[in-house]
């Protein structure tokens, strides 16, 4: 088993720190907030003092923070000073591929091995151990970074190298927030046109209108599996991180000059939401904002 450090223990590091440790792990825990910490503590995790103490004699180095500017600050600011020769840096946070790349570059010029490891699944799949991760990185970090991950998912895929987890991140949760307006203001033109909702959703989640966000997450109330909307929208999967993903892929598809009309029209309809107050609600709760509510 591994000495592991994590750094990062907030809705998702949280209970990834939690599988580490119940998989026989010795965890090393940080965060900036108490309350994340006791948590950790209760989850059978030795709290650090800070995140160099927790990296000191790390076989590896897992982070799940908010954003770039937040991984780039501790990697840059305390863990590479602090890792071992040797150890092992992966970062699960989704941030925008170009730091990834970066912090990948400069773990590599010290003679580390880093991968971006970002993940799909949300809180949930977080607490039970069933994250998907989508892996950047070399061939050899990967083999690596793989056991480790395993225990906090269901699948860990290689996308390529470093940088390459969160482009797939960023590019599935692009089509994941565009399919979720059409399948949105596709219910409320079926209403406005006289459909039973359940009836449309039973021709159509057998034809070829069939995707994910109608099948497996309805955004209608009492239609499909149960779904955030069973709940008022509430947990899930917040609007303002849809939002968050939605800008990280404009941003990445600026900078490689791609043509993204439906993923710019998904980003700022998730700003009006967000701009609206409901940036808390799951992000289905869009069908609110096409149903003009
Ligand atoms: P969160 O805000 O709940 O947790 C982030 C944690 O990082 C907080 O506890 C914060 O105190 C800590 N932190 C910030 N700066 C720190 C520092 N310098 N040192 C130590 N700790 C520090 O966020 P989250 O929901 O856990 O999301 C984390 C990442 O996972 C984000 O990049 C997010 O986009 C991604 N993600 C989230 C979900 C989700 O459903 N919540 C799903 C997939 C991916």
């Amino acid at each position: 088993m591994a000495r592991i450090a994590f750094i990062g223990l907030g809705n998702m590091g949280g209970g990834m720190a939690a599988n580490l440790a119940k998989k026989g792990h010795a965890v090393r825990a940080f965060d900036l907030a108490e309350a994340a910490l006791a948590r950790a503590a209760d989850a059978g995790c030795l709290v650090a003092a800070s995140a160099a103490d927790a990296v000191d004699g790390a076989d590896a180095v897992v982070t799940m923070l908010p954003a770039g500017k937040h991984v780039r600050a501790v990697y840059e600011g305390e863990i590479f000073a602090a890792a071992a020769p040797g150890a092992l840096l992966l970062d699960c946070s989704t941030i925008d591929v170009d730091t990834a790349r970066a912090v990948g570059a400069a773990a590599g010029a010290r003679g580390l091995g880093m991968v971006d490891a970002p993940v799909s699944g949300g809180i949930a799949a977080a607490n039970a151990g069933t994250l998907t991760f989508m892996v950047g990185g070399s061939a050899a970090d990967f083999a690596r970074a793989e056991p480790v991950l395993a225990a906090m998912g269901k699948a860990v895929i290689h996308a390529g190298p470093s940088g390459s987890g969160q482009a797939a991140k960023i590019c599935n949760n692009m089509l994941l927030g565009a399919s979720m307006i059409a399948t949105c203001e596709t219910f409320v033109l079926a209403r406005k046109l006289g459909l039973d909702l359940q009836t449309f959703y039973d021709i159509s989640s057998k034809a070829s209108g069939q995707n994910w966000s109608m099948t497996s997450y309805c955004p209608v109330p009492g239609v499909g599996p149960e779904s955030p909307a069973d709940r008022d929208y509430q947990g899930g999967f917040a609007a303002a991180l849809q939002l968050k993903d939605l800008k990280l892929a404009m941003a990445a598809a600026q900078s490689v000059d791609a043509s993204v009309p439906m993923g710019a029209t998904a980003e700022a309809l998730y700003q009006a939401f967000h701009n609206a107050g409901h940036g808390g609600l799951d992000f289905s709760a869009i069908i609110k904002l096409l149903d003009g509510q």
